[in-house]
């Protein structure tokens, strides 16, 4: 089993031609509301990957927490340490532009209401083959999550998105950090892929820097490194490309294959998944990704 500890958001969704500047009015062609969150994204993608997965984390008390819920269990995800609280479910706001690109504006809601794991939580993390974590939750809460994986010898994998600097008992208690080149320069300050990899193996056992339709970088301290190229398809939506590649690439590891085949089990995830719009709708099945990536 993998758990998830993080966020769960209902994604209002703009398409236009461009993102707007500020001041500015531009008319979108369509709008829809999608199920999302970094943390509910990984946790349908590692599900629909194939793995068990368990997701801990709260949505608020208004409809977009029911559609959260049953969006979560529908995909196969275990949602009974999915907590209701008081107020709105986070939520977020999200411009696709006809390149594929994406801006978000993220507002936390019920997500900024979980202060760590409780006993019960722990004990599901304590059971799983890897943690998945991002950075959408409160930090102390992400700390504490992190912490309870390292003490239970299980491997927590960090996104470390939204960017944000990252104490360095989180990073202590981290196996796998899984950033995009920005968030890796912003952790790092390097000013190229190689070089941030080399600073984030200072601070963490294995890193793998996503790079978009450049693929993605791996590296451990133990002197490994790979390059994995992306699939080549056309872009359609970008959103949660990355949780889609963090979903499966644990998945791969916890059905022990090796790094360069996981990584490649990722980006084969990643691709299918780019090609669809919105985010939860658009993560490939097991046998999707099988039938790309054989
Ligand atoms: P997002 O924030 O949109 O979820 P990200 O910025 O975290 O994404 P990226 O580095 O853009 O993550 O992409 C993650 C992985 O997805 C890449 O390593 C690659 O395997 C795949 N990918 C992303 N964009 C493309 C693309 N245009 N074509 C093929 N694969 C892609």
């Amino acid at each position: 089993m993998i758990s998830v500890f993080g966020s769960a958001n209902m994604d209002l969704v703009a398409y236009a031609s461009r993102a707007p500047r500020r001041g500015e009015t531009v008319t979108g062609r369509m709008f829809r509301t999608v199920p999302g969150g970094k943390g509910a994204n990984q946790a349908i993608a590692a599900a629909r990957a194939g793995a068990e997965v368990a997701f801990l984390g709260a949505v608020g008390d208004d409809g977009f927490a029911t559609e959260l819920r049953e969006t979560l269990a529908v995909a196969g995800v275990n949602v009974e340490r999915l907590r209701r609280v008081p107020g709105p479910s986070g939520i977020a706001h999200i411009v696709v532009d006809d390149e594929g690109g994406n801006s978000i504006v993220v507002v936390p809601g019920a997500n900024g209401a979980v202060t760590g794991p409780g006993k019960e939580d722990e004990a599901v993390i304590a059971a799983s083959r890897a943690l998945l974590l991002q950075l959408e939750l409160p930090m102390p809460a992400v700390v504490a999550a992190a912490r309870a994986a390292r003490d239970a010898g299980v491997p927590a994998i960090l996104t470390p998105a939204p960017s944000r600097p990252l104490p360095a008992e989180l990073l202590d208690a981290v196996a796998l950090i899984v950033p995009n080149e920005h968030e890796a320069a912003d952790l790092t300050g390097a000013s190229s892929p190689d070089a941030a990899l080399d600073a984030l193996l200072d601070r963490v056992p294995e890193a793998v820097i996503t790079l978009g339709a450049e693929g993605a970088l791996y590296g451990s301290r133990s002197g490994d490194r790979l390059r994995v190229p992306a699939v080549r398809v056309k872009a359609v939506d970008t959103t949660a490309a990355g949780d889609t590649f963090a979903g499966a690439l644990a998945v791969a590891r916890v059905e022990g294959r090796p790094m360069a085949e996981a990584l490649r089990f990722a980006s084969a995830a990643a691709a299918l998944s780019v090609q669809r719009e919105g985010a939860s709708t658009s993560m490939p099945s097991r046998a999707d990704i099988e039938a790309a990536f054989a």
